[in-house]
């Protein structure tokens, strides 16, 4: 006989992880206890050898699907033969708990089945979930995690209920969430005013019904509402896009299951894998063309965002319905999504036909999270319900407590925990005042949820970022952390990097310290520090702000530059191009190094967009384009080989600058001689991507470094990544990409926190 401790961290608790322990311990005849405490689960086991080390292993080979095991700590102890059976104890009160919160997870496989299940007491029961499945992050008011300090606070346990929630044994072992027909919540059917209709099972038909025949029906979910109708009615979707006063932003769609997908979109096995991931978030595909999908879903691209559904009310809805459902954040355009019922009918009233909603509260309002699928690669580029609040690790010891705030837009607070590094849900841009009180609503529940009392406040370098201004008005010392910075400190953390990096810093904009604009940054950079080696030419931004929303007036700046001429720009008031140009001539005008910019300011040149509806939607547009080109016009590609030589990469005295300004007036001249738009967008993703891997892969020669971070939102252009990726590998460069954590924004707060934690 032998008796062991094992010590196990990580996410642990409302996971289901101790009544696996049980049911593995008592099936391998072991003697014991299990127990949650302050640092995770504590196992004291004994028994004959073999078992003690097969439970050992089970931990870490096999754990429940919602657990991740951070270690696994074995301490041999005197055995004292006391204990005759295996026993889960209760928590400790009065200590704090270790774990907190896990993510919210989507109904597993066995609950499914049993709301499929005529003769189930749970059949057609919206809420139905268990230890392995369901709200989490969305329902907890505070810790420790439990029935009390969530949402479900307000609904006791009928019997049988509860006879679940108290076995060991049972799948529903302490599931806080746990409910059923009898007990639990019920779904209602609303007006667009909120009077009450229908309730339970009668509510779902009515949903149903209304879906089927076109209706606009506002859905309570998990982390809040959403605007659903039917995917394939090009009138309806249309009449959705004008009531929510979004131009061409896409649309997300939900389909029923995998088949269904694959039915609209080219599925590989890496988006088959993220479809049906717990977390299930909105996967960016390649879309089949000729897909019953009406055009406005997604106007002009060829990717379709489609998504599986996440909780039973979703699963019933969708299958119900019998076509694919647009379901979109509900909000007026870039609003925070609702998620009380009263501000739902206040903001989303005037917008839909009817609610279907529910009497469970949700406590943190969360979005659906976004991944792009690309040959290489899973990307999240809005890391929300399903990732948030799960833990990344920091690679090195933290010197003190950071609480990030993040930046202006996509933005993200993070905290750090001990070892780890923990971001919350998407708050989006700060400027518009709901978005704002939920930032202050979470910069609350965050840390508190953790329990850290922050040391340090982390924040951006930009002076007028709300971010950066609330940072300074809290009572703890700051740390101003240089946007791209910041960029390149996330992607290193989800790579668990500790030695410096080279770093492709490409995005909109940052504010730097020389109170430029930048975004084409080449830089070597580490947690401590970071050098600013090189940079995309400096040029004026005509109108701040207005430069992004109207890429015209980027477009005008590198036109001239590059070929000496005023350019007239088609569709564009030729006084205002002047005027334009009058202000780009000013030494008051801001400049800027924005790679982003620079990709906005060709897709005019190349014939597309002169103002945009969402952000970066030019950039994007010339991504479609440049896609288009690629697999048919390999020649003609190879024709114009040297674009790539026509960026210059020199040393400008005080760094290397980069200068497409050739490469711009060749591409106006191709497009006068009447060259495929198409290969023309390709062959400027080319050149830049070239140039790039250049003045990396040179940097990381002449430092001794071997590795490349490729980071900000101009990062999520996939054909650019590609072409700097195989670029650099083909140099020997390991090449650091994000996957896990946003390379936009979304990023910041992580990078933030890392530096603060790990820099001093
Ligand atoms: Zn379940
Ligand atoms: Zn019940
Ligand atoms: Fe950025």
């Amino acid at each position: 006989m032998v008796r062991t401790l094992l010590r196990v961290t990580g996410t642990v608790q409302g996971v289901g992880f101790r009544p696996f322990v049980y049911r593995h311990a008592v099936a391998l005849g072991l003697v014991g206890t299990v127990r949650n405490d302050s640092e995770g689960v504590l196992i004291d086991v004994e028994g004959d050898p073999t078992g003690v080390a097969a439970l050992e292993r089970v931990l870490t080979e096999s754990p429940p699907p919602l657990a991740r095991v951070a270690s696994v700590v074995a301490q041999p102890v005197a055995p004292d033969g006391e204990r005759d059976d295996f026993r889960i104890v209760a928590t400790d009160a009065d200590g704090p708990l270790a774990t907190a919160v896990s993510i919210d997870t989507a109904a597993c496989d066995d609950c499914l089945a049993e709301v499929d299940d005529p003769g189930n007491r749970r059949h057609r029961y919206p809420f139905t979930n268990c230890t392995n499945c369901g709200p989490r992050y969305t329902i907890t008011r505070r810790v420790p995690y439990d029935r009390p300090t969530t949402t479900m606070a307000g609904f006791t346990m009928c019997a049988r209920c509860r006879a679940e929630y108290d076995d060991p044994a049972d799948r529903r072992f302490h599931a806080q969430p746990n409910a059923c027909p009898d007990c639990g919540p019920r779904v209602s059917w609303r007006d667009a005013q909120g009077v009450p209709g229908a309730d339970g099972d009668d509510a779902l038909d009515a949903a149903v019904a209304a879906l089927a025949s076109g209706a606009i029906v506002g859905v309570k979910g998990i982390g809040g509402f959403h605007l659903a109708v039917r995917a394939d009615d090009e009138e309806r979707v249309a009449e959705l896009r004008r009531r929510k006063a979004r131009d061409d932003k896409p649309f997300a769609v939900m389909v029923p299951d995998v088949a269904a997908a694959d039915a609209f979109c080219l599925l590989d096995d890496r988006a088959r894998v993220a479809l049906t991931s717990p977390a299930r978030p909105i996967v960016i595909v390649p879309r089949r063309g000729g897909a019953a999908i009406a055009p406005s879903v997604a106007p002009g691209s060829p990717d379709l965002g489609v998504f599986l559904p996440y909780s039973p009310l979703h699963h019933l809805l969708v299958r119900g319905v019998r076509a694919p459902l647009v379901m979109t954040s509900g909000n007026r355009s870039d609003d925070p999504i609702a998620h009380d019922d009263a501000d739902a009918v206040a903001r989303l009233g005037p917008l839909v036909d009817a609610f279907l909603t529910h009497d469970r509260p949700i406590h943190i309002r969360c979005d659906d999270s976004v991944v792009r699928a690309t040959p290489r690669r899973l990307q999240v580029l809005r890391r929300s319900r399903g990732y948030a609040p799960e833990p990344l690790r920091l690679p090195g010891e933290p010197a003190c407590a950071v609480l990030a705030v993040g930046g202006e837009l996509k933005c993200t607070i993070a905290v750090t925990r001990e070892h780890d590094v923990v971001a919350g849900h998407h708050l989006g841009d700060l400027e518009h005042l709901a978005t704002y009180e939920s930032f202050l609503q979470s910069l609350a529940h965050l840390p508190a949820l953790y329990g850290v009392a922050p040391e340090v406040v982390a924040h951006d370098l930009h002076p007028e970022y709300l971010s950066s201004k609330l940072a300074r008005d809290l009572d703890v010392p700051t740390v101003a952390v240089q946007h791209h910075h910041a960029h390149v400190a996330a992607c290193m953390v989800e790579h668990e990097r500790r030695d410096p990096v080279v770093a492709l810093a490409f995005d909109g904009l940052g504010y730097g310290p020389d109170g430029t604009l930048w975004g084409g940054e080449v830089l070597v950079a580490g947690f401590d520090g970071f050098e600013r080696v090189g940079r995309l030419r400096p040029v004026p931004m005509p109108g701040g702000a207005a430069a992004i929303r109207e890429p015209w007036r980027m477009a005008t700046v590198w036109g001239e530059l590059a070929t000496g001429d005023a350019m007239p720009v088609r569709g564009v008031d030729p006084a205002r191009v002047a005027d334009v140009r009058d202000l780009a001539g000013r030494p008051s005008t801001l400049t800027t190094t924005s790679m982003g910019r620079l990709f906005d300011a060709v897709a005019v040149l190349l014939g597309g967009r002169t103002s945009v509806s969402y952000e970066a939607q030019a950039a994007i547009e010339l991504e479609w384009s440049a896609r288009r080109a690629a697999p048919d016009h390999r020649a003609d590609l190879a024709d114009l080989a040297d674009l790539a030589d026509l960026v210059t990469v020199e040393d400008g005295g005080d760094g290397i600058v980069l200068d497409p300004g050739a490469l711009v007036a060749r591409l106006v001249a191709e497009r006068r001689a009447g060259t495929d738009v198409a290969v023309l967008a390709a062959g400027f993703h080319e050149a830049i991507g070239r140039a790039a891997v250049r003045v990396a892969a040179s940097t990381a020669r002449a430092r001794g470094i071997d590795a490349v971070v490729l980071t900000g939102g101009v990062f999520q252009n996939a054909y650019l990544t590609d072409v700097v990726e195989r670029g650099l590998a083909a140099e020997g460069l390991q090449v650091l990409v994000h996957a896990r954590v946003p390379p936009n924004d979304g990023g910041l707060s992580i990078g933030q926190a890392a530096i603060a934690a790990l820099g001093t």
